[in-house]
């Protein structure tokens, strides 16, 4: 049986996660819980999956955790969440907190040599070449649960990547693809995505695309390859998670149901596939494979994504916070839709670049540019 850690269960990666393990319960066995606040969710996930070892971020909820479960170990705040990261009682941990929270956890994992299954991706954000070279120099094993890099791993299927000519990373355009952006978008609106029922940062960072941003910083690092040898391509039905051109002028598509159950699966049991109970796909219905090209212009944090690849690592760190906090503050209604990318291009434009080579170094940046973000509004 595998064992497995999931940081950030009771969230929409979480609870996918816990979906493939109860309908693998012969493969799969829960050790560990990483939850931020959601106790009630947690108590429940408990009960059901039995782990050894669990977290929440107040001291408040883990003192109810420990008076209702004398044998588990009970983590809480910064102290509990450094222990219970450097556990090595797994074989494969699923890496789903959200923003710069799992940037240590996951590095003290692959730092012990761990496997970890990344849906997490502002860790490669804000620490890829860290991540990457930690991971290398510990023989970590770094797999990942985006739908759209799990697509490009298996086309790829362990194809040297000297035999890639471009990556073409897949965007649904989310909700605003078809219509103006304008200061009048509601949290509502941008919320409702098209295709994808995922958690609300990463949602609201779909609707911008500042989602396809971050993925394509991710690709850069999980696949070795140029920013230039990576190409987002719109298309809206979220059926074709992604494709390798190679250098043959072969490409590879991944084609499937729309499910994250499903690279969270392939992680879990990697190199293995698992079967499931998720609708096939009716190629015969499927009638339209369409593909268009995103506008720039429109979608603002794409453009400052790309400038920010240019503009190199500490603006990446940047780009990460600043949206951290500006999408946290629109969710909280406090500003408008539009003062995202203009809060991200401020932000960008007020530093200079500068060498950020250790954890604390870009956590430390992550903070200083998250206190002068909200200073904006
Ligand atoms: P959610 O917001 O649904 O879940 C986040 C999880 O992390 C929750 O369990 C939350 O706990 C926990 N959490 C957040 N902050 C902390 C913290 N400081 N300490 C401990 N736990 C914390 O997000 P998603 O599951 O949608 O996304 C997770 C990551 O995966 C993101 O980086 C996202 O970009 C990426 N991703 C998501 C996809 C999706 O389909 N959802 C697809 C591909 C990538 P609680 O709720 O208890 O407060």
């Amino acid at each position: 049986m595998k064992k497995i850690a999931i940081f950030g269960s009771t969230g929409s990666i979480g609870e996918s996660t816990l979906n493939v393990i109860r309908e693998n319960r012969d493969l799969f066995e829960v050790v560990t819980l990483v939850a931020g606040k959601n106790i009630e969710k947690l108590i429940k996930q408990i009960d059901e999956f039995k782990p050894k070892n669990v977290y929440i971020i107040e001291k408040k909820n883990a003192e109810t955790l420990k008076s209702l479960y004398k044998n588990i170990n009970v983590f809480y705040g910064d102290d509990g969440m450094e222990e219970i990261s450097q556990l090595v009682d797994f074989d494969i941990s699923i890496s789903a907190l959200v923003g710069i929270a799992g940037l240590k956890p996951t590095y003290n994992m692959i730092k012990n040599g761990k496997t970890v299954a990344l849906a997490n991706k502002e860790v490669l954000v804000a620490g890829g070449e860290l991540i990457m070279k930690t991971a290398k120099e510990n023989k970590a094993k770094l797999l990942t649960v985006d739908s759209e890099h799990s697509a490009i791993m298996q086309c790829l299927n362990g194809e040297e990547n000297n035999t890639i000519d471009k990556i073409l990373l897949t965007a649904s355009g989310g909700p605003f693809f078809d219509k103006p952006i304008t200061d009048a978008i509601t949290v509502e609106d941008a919320l409702n995505h098209p295709t994808w029922s995922m958690g609300p940062k990463v949602t609201i960072d779909s609707s911008t695309m500042m989602n396809k941003g971050f993925e394509v910083i991710e690709a850069k690092w999980l696949f070795d390859v140029e920013p230039n040898q990576i190409e987002v391509v719109v298309h809206r039905k979220s059926l074709v998670h992604s494709m390798v051109q190679f250098k043959d002028g072969t490409i590879m598509a991944n084609i499937g149901p729309k499910s994250m159950q499903i690279p969270i699966a392939y992680a879990l049991n990697f190199p293995n596939r698992l079967s499931n109970n998720i609708e096939k796909l009716d190629l015969f219905e499927v009638v339209d494979l369409k593909f268009e090209k995103p506008n720039l212009e429109k979608f603002d944090c794409l453009r400052l994504a790309y400038k920010a690849i240019e503009m190199g690592h500490s603006h990446q760190v940047i780009l990460n916070a600043a949206d951290e906090v500006l999408v946290n503050a629109f969710l909280e209604k406090k500003i408008k839709y539009t003062d995202i990318p203009k809060g991200i291009e401020k932000m960008l434009n007020s530093y200079e670049r500068r060498e950020l080579n250790s954890v604390e170094n870009i956590l430390a940046f992550d903070k200083e540019i998250k206190e002068k973000t909200e200073q904006l509004f």
